[in-house]
């Protein structure tokens, strides 16, 4: 069992030790687990997010419990970088400097503006506007040009508050995707979607088909801030995995990727 999408306190959202996350998922048996922690550049008076500066210290810890807990389970240590077409190169600044395993990237803002901390309209499920959906793929569109991230993370987070997704974005999504199948990309499947008014994982079933026939792989992430959400509905997911094809899901250590099989129903349910 695995899970590679956990988050930490130094982001200011999350709740519960570094060494709970992992005691919690030694406890139910996983294999491997991997920190995704945000790194977003901002300058909010209230981020969401650890702070550049705290990146050293991010990655010694994740490095440290690697070394503690090595008998016990294998930790990875990871970011969960904001996609911003403006910081590329600083990105990879920030980021060069250390032995990460894996680097994701999400899309949370578009042009500086936060598109998921509440609804568009006090209807959860109002459509989103199709002006929001342009701007978000012309971003995804740009982090996957960047070619340098290894994980996109919750790829139809748009629909969080309950819209769905439209043909148009289906639509344009599968081109974008078709041009993506040469670079060893991997996409996430999370499962903290199923705790959001979508109800479901990111990304959806239709999506998935679409990752697979593209050539593209997929891991699993349960995006915890907290260590009890560790693993939430991966048996789910796993259905899900299976009914669109794959058998495998994919697993990194110092940004080299790997395959394991798709994890059975029944560990799942630990
Ligand atoms: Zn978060
Ligand atoms: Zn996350």
């Amino acid at each position: 069992m695995l899970d590679y999408h956990l988050h930490t306190r130094l982001c200011n959202h999350a709740e519960g030790s570094m060494v709970a996350f992992i005691r919690q998922a030694v406890d139910r048996g996983f294999e491997e687990i991997c920190f995704l922690d945000h790194l977003t550049i901002t300058d909010s008076p209230r981020p969401m997010t650890m702070d550049v500066a705290e990146v050293p210290l991010y990655f010694q810890t994740v490095q440290r419990l690697k070394r503690s807990f090595s008998d016990r389970i294998a930790v990875r240590s990871g970011l969960e970088i904001e996609f911003n077409p403006r910081y590329t190169e600083l990105f990879k600044q920030i980021v060069d400097d250390f032995a990460f395993d894996v680097i994701g990237s999400s899309i949370h803002q578009l042009d500086g503006i936060d598109i998921v901390s509440g609804p568009y309209d006090s209807d959860a499920a109002f459509p989103v506007p199709e002006t929001l959906q342009r701007r978000y793929l012309d971003y995804l569109e740009m982090m996957l040009a960047n070619e340098y991230f290894d994980i996109v993370c919750h790829l139809d987070l748009l629909k969080k508050f309950g819209a769905g997704s439209s043909p148009y974005f289906e639509d344009r999504l599968a081109g974008i995707l078709s041009r993506a199948t040469a670079r060893n990309l991997t996409v996430e499947v999370n499962t903290g979607g199923f705790d959001h008014p979508a109800a479901e994982a990111y990304p959806s079933r239709n999506i998935l088909t679409m990752l697979k026939n593209a050539g593209i792989a997929v891991t699993i992430g349960s995006d915890a801030h907290r260590p009890e959400e560790i693993g939430r509905h991966f048996g789910r997911a796993f259905e899900m995995i299976q009914a669109a094809g794959f058998r495998h899901l994919a697993v990194f250590a110092g940004r080299s990727r790997s395959e394991v099989p798709v994890p059975s129903l029944a560990a799942a349910d630990r």
